[in-house]
C-alpha cells in the first residue's frame, strides 16, 4: 500500500496543530504563541482507503534560513519532497499569511490552501471570495475551520487526490520581481538548470532566488558542489546588489520581499477580499490590550493574574489534597495490619507509599495551576506578558522568545525544564539561547512543587499563595540576575530584535482547556508512577542497607527487656538519651540509628560537614542527594526516612505535620531548604538535555557546578543571615 506524505506549513498561530489534531486525532499541545512547534510532529491518516503520511512542519513567516524552524520546514520540504503541501493560512490575516504561501509555489510542490479561522475572518466582517483566490492562484483553496474540523474532509479529499494523481494543471502563477531582478534571475534559473545544480532538491529558479537572497545556506551548497558555477552565480549577485544599491538605496532581498507583498496585496484588492465593517471584536481586542499591555497597568494586571492564580490554587486543591493524603495513609495502615513486619512491609509502606504518595499528594495543586496556565495560554494572554515583558529580558540579555521558555519551564510553576530548554530553539542568536537554557534550571518546574507545597504547608500556613509569589519572584531574579551575568561574561554578543504578533484575545474552550490541564497532569502523574518509584524504591533500600549490626541491635532489645522488667526510671542510663523510655521511643531511636548506619545515612552525616552552613541535616541532605533524579523526591526521601522512624501512635501523621513538630526544623530551615532546592543542579533528564541542545557536555557540566554553587551560597547567606537577624527560628 503507498504511504503518501503531506506536510502542513503555515504561519505559526494559523491553526496547523488544530488541523494536524482533528485529521490525526493526535492529542498535541496546541499553545496559542506563535513558534512553540519545533518539533516535527507526525501522523497516519487513512482517507479513502489511501494511506497518508501527514508531517506537521514548524510554524514560520517565510522561508529564509533565519531561524531554526525556518531551516527545519525547509529541509523536510526539500530532502523528505512531500507529494502535497498543505497551506494553512489564517483567512482573517491573509496578506500576511500568503507571504509564505508564494514561497512554496516557488518550491514546485503541489500546494493545497486550507483557508482557515473563517470564522474569526466572517467575525470581523470579511468576505473572501473563495472561488476568485482559487482561480487567481491556480491552486484548490478549501475554507476550513480547523478548531470544529470543519472542512477537513474536503481537505483530505482533494490533498489525496493530488497525492495519488499529481497535480495535474494547476500549477501557481510566477511571481514577477520587476526590471532590475527578472532578467538576471532568468539568465541564473538556465545557467543552473543546464549545470543540474542542487536541482535534484530544488527547482533552479529557487536555487537562484536563494542566491540572490544571499541565503547563506544555499549558497554554502552551491559552493560545495559546484565551486565555478556557484562563483559565477555569486558574481551576476554582486553586480545587480551593487546597481541597486546605487538606484534605489536597497538590496536584492529587499525587491524580492516588496515584490512578493505587492503580488499579495494586488490580488486582495482585485475582488478576493471585501471588508464589510470592522468588527467588534478586533475593538474589543484592541481596547483590551490597551490595558493589559499599557506600561503601568500591564505589569501591576500580570502580578495581580499571576497571584490569582496561586491563590485559586492553593484554596481549590486544599481539600482533595487532604483526601489524597488520607487516601495513602490509609493504604498504608491496610498494609501494616495485613502484613507481619519485615523487609518487604517496610519497601511497601516507607518505600513506595510514603515515596510516590508523598509526591502525588500534591497532585490537586498542579492540576489547579496547570489549568490556569492553560487558561492564560489559550486565551492569548501570555503572548502579551511576552510582549510586555520583552524590555526587561533585553535588560539581562535575554529575549522576548526567552519568555516562553521560561514559562515551559515552569515560570509560573508547574512546568518541566526538558520542554522548556527544546522551546529555546525558536531563539536565533546561539548567546541568547545559551544564556536562556542555563537559567530554565531556576524556573519553578512540576518537580519543585511539591518541595514547596510540603514546606509551605508546613511552615507558612497562613501565607500559601504570598510564600508562592515570592518564590515565582525570587526564582525569576535569579535567572535574570545569572542571565546578565552570563551575558557579560562567557556569553557576550549582542541583542537580536524580537519580533511577536499579537493574536487576537479568544475565549478559552472547556475542552481546549481540559486537554491541556489532563495531558500535562497526566505526564506529572506518569513520572510518579514510573521512574520516580523506581528511585524512590532505590533510596529506600540505601535507606536500610547495610542493617544494624547484631551487636547493636541486641543493645535496643536489652533495652527492650529492661523496660518490661520495670519501670522506666529503673533503667536510668540504659535507655537511650533523648526519648521518654517508652517501647515505642526505643523503636523510633533504633529506626533512627540503623537510618544513620545505613548507606544513605552515611552519605548524609558526611555532608553535614559542609550543609551545617545552611541548616541542612543528614536526612535533608540525603533527600537533596535523591533530588538530582528529579526533585520531587525530596519530598519522597523526607518522608520513607521520617515514616521509619514512626511508629505506634505517630503513625498517621502527615509528613508537614511532622517536620513543624521537629526541632530540627523552623520555618528558617524550611525556607533555606526551599531556595536551595529551586536552584541547586537541574534533575538529571535536563542537564542530559541541555547537553544534547547546548551540543556540548562543557555547558551541561557548567550548569551542574555552577547552579549547585550558587544555591550553596544562597542558601548560606539566608540561613546565616535569617539566624543573625532572628527570623524564623
Ligand atoms: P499553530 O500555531 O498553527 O499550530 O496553531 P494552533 O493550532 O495552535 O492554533 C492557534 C489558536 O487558534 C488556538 O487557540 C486554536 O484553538 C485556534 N484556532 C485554530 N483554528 C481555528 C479556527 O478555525 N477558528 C478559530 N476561531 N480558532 C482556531
Ligand atoms: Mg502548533
Amino acid at each position: 500500500m503507498s504511504n503518501d506524505l503531506i506536510a502542513l506549513a503555515g504561519n505559526p498561530n494559523a491553526g496547523k496543530t488544530s488541523l494536524f489534531n482533528a485529521i490525526t486525532g493526535a492529542r498535541q499541545h496546541v499553545a496559542n504563541y506563535p513558534g512553540v512547534t519545533v518539533e516535527r510532529k507526525e501522523g497516519y491518516y487513512s482517507h479513502n482507503g489511501h494511506d497518508l503520511h501527514i508531517v506537521d512542519l514548524p510554524g514560520t513567516y517565510s522561508l529564509t534560513a533565519y531561524s531554526p524552524e525556518e531551516l527545519v520546514a525547509r529541509e523536510v520540504l526539500t530532502t523528505a519532497q512531500p507529494r502535497v503541501v498543505i497551506n494553512i493560512v489564517d483567512a482573517s490575516n491573509l496578506d500576511r499569511n500568503l507571504y509564505l504561501t508564494l514561497q512554496l509555489f516557488e518550491l514546485g510542490i503541489p500546494v493545497v490552501i486550507a483557508l482557515n479561522m473563517m470564522d474569526v475572518a466572517e467575525g470581523r466582517g470579511m468576505e473572501i471570495d473563495v472561488v476568485q483566490l482559487s482561480q487567481k492562484l491556480n491552486v484548490p483553496v478549501i475554507p476550513t475551520i480547523a478548531r470544529s474540523g470543519q472542512g477537513k474532509e474536503e481537505l483530505l479529499t482533494v490533498a489525496s487526490r493530488i497525492a495519488r494523481e499529481g497535480a495535474g494543471s494547476l500549477s501557481p502563477p510566477q511571481i514577477p520581481y520587476g526590471p532590475d531582478i527578472d532578467p538576471v534571475l532568468q539568465e541564473m534559473e538556465e545557467k543552473i538548470s543546464a549545470a543540474g545544480l542542487l536541482t535534484a532538491f530544488y527547482p533552479a529558479r529557487w536555487t537562484a532566488l536563494k542566491f540572490l537572497e544571499s541565503d547563506e545556506e544555499v549558497v554554502a551548497r552551491g559552493r560545495a558542489t559546484a565551486p565555478e558555477l556557484s562563483a559565477e552565480l555569486e558574481k551576476m549577485v554582486a553586480k545587480v546588489s551593487e546597481h541597486l544599491r546605487k538606484t534605489l538605496d536597497t538590496y536584492p532581498e529587499g525587491i524580492i520581499a516588496d515584490y512578493r507583498y505587492g503580488f499579495i496585496a494586488a490580488l486582495l484588492k482585485s475582488g478576493v477580499l471585501k471588508q464589510k465593517h470592522e468588527a467588534d471584536r478586533l475593538y474589543l481586542s484592541d481596547r483590551i490590550d490597551r490595558v493589559l499591555t499599557h506600561r503601568l497597568a500591564g505589569p501591576l494586571v500580570m502580578c495581580v493574574l499571576l497571584y490569582g492564580l496561586y491563590y485559586f490554587a492553593f484554596t481549590f486543591s486544599d481539600i482533595p489534597v487532604k483526601w489524597l493524603q488520607d487516601g495513602f495513609a490509609a493504604l498504608g495502615g491496610v498494609i501494616e495490619s495485613n502484613l507481619a513486619p519485615g523487609l518487604l512491609r517496610s519497601l511497601l509502606v516507607n518505600g513506595v507509599i510514603n515515596g510516590v504518595g508523598g509526591i502525588l499528594g500534591f497532585v490537586p495543586i498542579i492540576i489547579f495551576i496547570f489549568l490556569g496556565i492553560a487558561f492564560l495560554e489559550d486565551s492569548g494572554y501570555l503572548a502579551r506578558a511576552a510582549f510586555m515583558l520583552d524590555r526587561v529580558f533585553r535588560t539581562f540579555g535575554l529575549h522576548g522568545n526567552s519568555f516562553m521558555a521560561y514559562i515551559v519551564g515552569g515560570g509560573i510553576a508547574g512546568g518541566c525544564g526538558v520542554p522548556g530548554v527544546m522551546a529555546t530553539r525558536t531563539l536565533r542568536s546561539s548567546n541568547e539561547r545559551l544564556a536562556t537554557m542555563l537559567t530554565i534550571g531556576f524556573m519553578n518546574c512540576g518537580a519543585k512543587l511539591p518541595v514547596y507545597a510540603l514546606l509551605i504547608g508546613a511552615f507558612f500556613a497562613g501565607n500559601k499563595p504570598q510564600m508562592m509569589m515570592l518564590l515565582t519572584l525570587i526564582s525569576w531574579s535569579m535567572a535574570f540576575l545569572v542571565a546578565k551575568f552570563l551575558r557579560t561574561t562567557v556569553l557576550r554578543g549582542p541583542n537580536t530584535p524580537f519580533l511577536l504578533e499579537l493574536p487576537p484575545y479568544r475565549l478559552p474552550t472547556a475542552r481546549g482547556l481540559a486537554i491541556h490541564t489532563w495531558e500535562r497532569s497526566w505526564l506529572y502523574v506518569r513520572k510518579a508512577g514510573t521512574v520516580l518509584l523506581a528511585v524512590s524504591i532505590l533510596f529506600w533500600a540505601l535507606m536500610n542497607f547495610p542493617r544494624l549490626p547484631e551487636s547493636k541491635k541486641a543493645a535496643f532489645d536489652a533495652q527492650r527487656r529492661a523496660l518490661a522488667a520495670g519501670p522506666a526510671w529503673q533503667v536510668k542510663g540504659v535507655v537511650a538519651k533523648g526519648t521518654d523510655g517508652t517501647a515505642s521511643a526505643i523503636d523510633a531511636e533504633e529506626a533512627r540509628e540503623a537510618l544513620r548506619y545505613s548507606v544513605a545515612g552515611r552519605m548524609g552525616t558526611a555532608l553535614e560537614h559542609i550543609t551545617h552552613l545552611c541548616g541542612f541535616d543528614w536526612r535533608t541532605n540525603v533527600a537533596l542527594v535523591g533530588g538530582v533524579a528529579g526533585k520531587e523526591i525530596v519530598v519522597s526521601v523526607l518522608s520513607t526516612a521520617y515514616s521509619m522512624g514512626r511508629t505506634g501512635d505517630r503513625k498517621n501523621i502527615p509528613l508537614g505535620a511532622l517536620l513543624a513538630a521537629d526541632p530540627a526544623w523552623n520555618p528558617l530551615v524550611a525556607f533555606t531548604l526551599i531556595i536551595f532546592t529551586m536552584l541547586y543542579v537541574p534533575c538529571v533528564v535536563s542537564v542530559v538535555c541541555l547537553a544534547k541542545e547546548a551540543g556540548s557536555w562543557k555547558w551541561a557540566l557548567f550548569s551542574v557546578v555552577f547552579n549547585t554553587t550558587v544555591a550553596f551560597v544562597m542558601a548560606v547567606l539566608i540561613y546565616q543571615g535569617g539566624r543573625l537577624l532572628g527570623i524564623g527560628i
